[in-house]
């Protein structure tokens, strides 16, 4: 942990929360009732592993309880502490108020590498961690629903609601209480890109207000703009593929846990997962350089520079480095508090990890809502709309008496499958949000940056849930 960071991950979101509460004009009481977290399970349970038992460590933290159930990822890593999920679960309550997701936040940590462990080893230490979590009350569909972070992945998920199921067999929305699931056992399309899909949609959004790209010396669109990226996991790897592919960017540089490398033509993003997948590394990729040390790719000269790794990477002794116009932080946490401070005045403009990494939660949220449906979207209306469409270009055949091809036929009458459904209301759910911030930003005084604005925006809503509670008046 650098110097700089005072306290650590917790202390950094607690110093921003306080930073938004001075101009909020909320009362104290209620300010200091949101900022709290609520329950804190700490556990241990022992696990054997090979001939030996091993005593894992591990979390669940319920920041909120103003909207039900809770909702937020559980993470394995080596690192985790009780500060860092309390930190994260922190985040998610502001998180999924901005992003008007009905949940309170959570998250859950389990203190392992998964790296060093076999399949087996990780399984049964994941439904030990459920089985736990089941004990204390701690998850189902209307309590606290967990999903993937850092180290977990759909196959965890699965695990988890096979436990749960193995206690609660007969609870009619039981798929409900985890998600981020594989989709053929109560997922949902487009679940695995989410997050990364809406970093793109959250920094396409970003770049088309052309005074605030002219204030950064930048034109609006995606197309063309460099782009630096830290971290080649799910939501890196997802941030990337869309980015370039969908949004004609250039991926300068990429940096894994073995190292980092740059192009300024451009690195093709599956490219290089195929490669890192056939030499277990992302160096020596062809056509690209590769750089001293893995650090190096937060202080390329690019537009935009994306921590899709962990927290506290750009701190107080390298935050002068950042040459990127734009920092859109896919990572909780990346920019430490003081880190911050220095950003702002060398005149970058930081998408915060509250708003801009919202999208797993997000499509969550679809896939709890279609677990307690127990339908996939778009299965009443595909058909429908479909045939509708087909009726309207017959009319319009008829009428003009030309004939439309086969292709445009095909796009005009396509029925919405759920991917499409999916994908339109992530979008229209990061634009929308991104809109309230800006407008925050732009007409409250006192208010200079967008995380500011993002902490005002969740301020405002989480309080005015309170208020309805009739708990603060
Ligand atoms: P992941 O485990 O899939 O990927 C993270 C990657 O970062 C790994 O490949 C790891 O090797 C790499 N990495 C770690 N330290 C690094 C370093 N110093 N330099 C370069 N690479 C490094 O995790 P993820 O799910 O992609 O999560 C990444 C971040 O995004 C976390 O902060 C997480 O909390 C946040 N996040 C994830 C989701 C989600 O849906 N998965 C949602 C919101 C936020």
């Amino acid at each position: 942990m650098s110097k700089d960071n005072h306290g650590g991950f917790l202390a950094s979101v607690n110093r921003n929360f306080d930073k938004a509460a001075a101009v909020s004009n909320l009362p104290e009481g209620l300010l200091a009732q949101i900022k709290e977290c609520n329950s804190v399970y700490q556990m241990r349970f022992p696990v054997k592993i090979g001939n030996d038992y091993k005593v894992i460590e591990a979390y669940r933290v319920q920041h909120s309880h103003h909207r039900l159930p809770t909702k937020g990822g559980i993470r394995y890593s080596q690192k985790v502490n009780q500060d860092e999920v309390m930190a994260l679960a922190s985040l998610m309550t502001y998180k999924c108020a901005i992003v008007d997701v009905p949940f309170g936040g959570a998250k859950g940590g389990v203190k392992i590498s998964p790296r060093e462990m076999t399949v087996p080893q990780l399984q049964k230490i994941t439904r030990r961690y459920t089985a736990e979590l089941i004990r204390k009350n701690f998850i189902g569909p209307g309590i606290d629903v967990p999903a993937p972070d850092y180290g977990t992945g759909s196959r965890e998920m699965a695990w988890i609601l096979d436990t749960y199921l193995s206690f609660k067999g007969g609870e009619i929305d039981a798929a409900g209480c985890v998600t981020g699931k594989p989709v053929h056992q109560n997922g949902i399309q487009g679940r695995t890109e989410a997050t990364g899909r809406g970093v793109y949609y959250a920094l396409k959004e970003a770049v088309s207000y052309k005074d605030d790209m002219a204030a950064l010396g930048l034109e609006t669109g995606m197309e063309g703009k460099t782009i630096a990226i830290q971290g080649l996991g799910n939501v890196g790897y997802h941030t990337g593929v869309i980015c370039q592919e969908e949004g004609g960017s250039i991926i300068v540089s990429v940096a894994e846990y073995e190292g980092a490398i740059y192009n300024k033509k451009g690195i093709d993003i599956k490219a290089l997962f195929k490669h890192r997948k056939e030499t277990g590394s992302i160096l020596d990729f062809p056509g690209a350089k590769n750089m001293k040390q893995r650090k190096r790719v937060l202080e390329v000269d690019c537009d935009i520079l994306i921590p899709a790794a962990l927290e506290s990477q750009i701190r107080v002794d390298n935050a002068h480095k950042v040459k990127a116009k734009i920092v859109a932080e896919a990572a909780n946490g990346p920019i430490t508090a003081e880190a911050e401070e220095i950003l702002l005045k060398m005149g970058v403009m930081i998408l915060p990890d509250m708003y801009v990494n919202a999208g797993g939660v997000t499509v969550s949220y679809f896939e709890w809502l279609k677990n307690l449906s127990h339908m996939r979207f778009g299965r009443m209306e595909k058909r429908f709309n479909q045939n509708t469409y087909l009726n309207l270009v017959g009319l319009v055949e008829r009428l003009t008496g030309k004939t439309i091809g086969v292709k445009e036929r095909n796009l005009l009458t396509k029925g919405a499958d759920e991917i499409d459904l999916v994908r339109s209301g992530l979008e229209e759910t990061m634009i929308t949000s991104y809109r309230q911030i800006r407008t925050i930003l732009k007409k409250r005084k006192k208010i200079e940056d967008l995380r500011t604005a993002a902490f005002i925006s969740a301020l405002d809503k989480i309080s005015s849930d309170y208020m309805a509670l009739g708990i603060f008046p």
